[in-house]
């Protein structure tokens, strides 16, 4: 970590800018980064308001900061503040990084490509396979564009049959069209269509809040449809594992949970902001 005396007149600033924001690993993980480089840079964490985000993201400009994270609530409202999209955000509809290129903000989704490298680390390869991924939210959406992208077979998507249903449906339409990739929205009441679904899947993600602290004892999907050889990818990283996690790994199944994707979504906006590789073995030594 960049101690006090070494921040000079050349120091860059990164943000993480989100509400709450005191509680996130990013600063950490991103200072050690900068640290072992020798990269001239400090991140440190905002808690900005909505009403504040577009003269936050104007700052960035007028700062010349390298860029920032955003997490909640302003991954979808930054989209209007930035001059230019990747092509895997314009279709998540979300933000999570901002790179200035002198004066110009782009606005970056790195949650897939963090989901895709965590399960690299594991030696999973979906490319070409069937998975399932339960929940239709935010991460959900930047997981599945990532994976369709990359050249996931095809994609079942689960989600409770709630007042939201419609807008993931329409949402899934469009990633399908944007990637040619088929994606099917079924609900999680419709136990028959479910069970055919994993029964197919090469995956099974989790990527609903279901399982996170404080409700540690419930699980997002029936127990019955868990095997020996379906690979079990929970987001959740509070707790380490979930109770999803837990069963697949007592029916012999392969589990992973979202620490990996939560390290490489960072490691994504390093690179883009530094040009250079995060050092993820050093950072995972010292941070989780
Ligand atoms: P979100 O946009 O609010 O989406 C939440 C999803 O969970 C929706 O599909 C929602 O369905 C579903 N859900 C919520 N409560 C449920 C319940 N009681 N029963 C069934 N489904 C329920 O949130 P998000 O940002 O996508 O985050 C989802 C999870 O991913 C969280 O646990 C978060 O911590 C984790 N995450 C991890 C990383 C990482 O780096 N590892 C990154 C981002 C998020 P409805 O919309 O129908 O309510």
């Amino acid at each position: 970590m960049k101690s006090i005396e070494e921040i000079s007149g050349q120091t860059r600033l990164v943000g993480f800018y989100a509400n709450p924001a005191r509680h996130s690993l990013s600063p950490k993980m991103h200072n050690l980064s900068f640290s072992k480089l020798g990269i001239d840079a400090v991140y440190l964490a905002f808690e900005v308001t909505k009403e504040a985000l577009p003269t936050q993201i104007q700052a960035i400009r007028n700062m010349q900061m390298l860029g920032v994270n955003l997490s909640m609530p302003h991954k979808v409202a930054a989209l209007d503040y930035v001059d230019e999209l990747s092509p895997a955000a314009k279709i998540i509809g979300a933000i999570n990084t901002i790179v200035n290129h002198e004066g110009k903000l782009i606005g970056h989704n790195t949650d897939g490509i963090g989901f895709i490298a965590s399960l690299a680390e594991n030696q999973i390869d979906i490319i070409g396979q069937t998975m399932t991924i339960i929940g239709a939210g935010g991460a959900a959406t930047a997981m599945i564009t990532q994976a369709a992208l990359d050249g996931v077979k095809q994609i079942y998507v689960l989600n409770r049959p709630s007042a939201h249903f419609k807008t993931y449906q329409e949402k899934i339409q469009a990633i399908m069209q944007a990637t040619n990739c088929p994606i099917e929205l079924i609900s999680l009441e419709d136990q028959p269509l479910v069970y055919q679904a994993v029964n197919k899947s090469q995956l099974l993600v989790n990527a609903t809040s279901v399982g996170m602290y404080p409700n540690v004892d419930e699980l997002p999907i029936d127990k019955e449809v868990l095997r020996a050889d379906l690979p079990v990818y929970d987001a959740i990283y509070h707790p380490r594992e979930t109770k999803l996690l837990k069963v697949a790994a007592a029916k012999g199944a392969l589990t992973i949970n979202g620490l990996g994707m939560l390290l490489h979504q960072g490691a994504a906006a390093f690179k883009l902001w530094t040009n250079q590789e995060m050092p993820v073995d050093y950072v995972k030594e010292h941070l989780f």
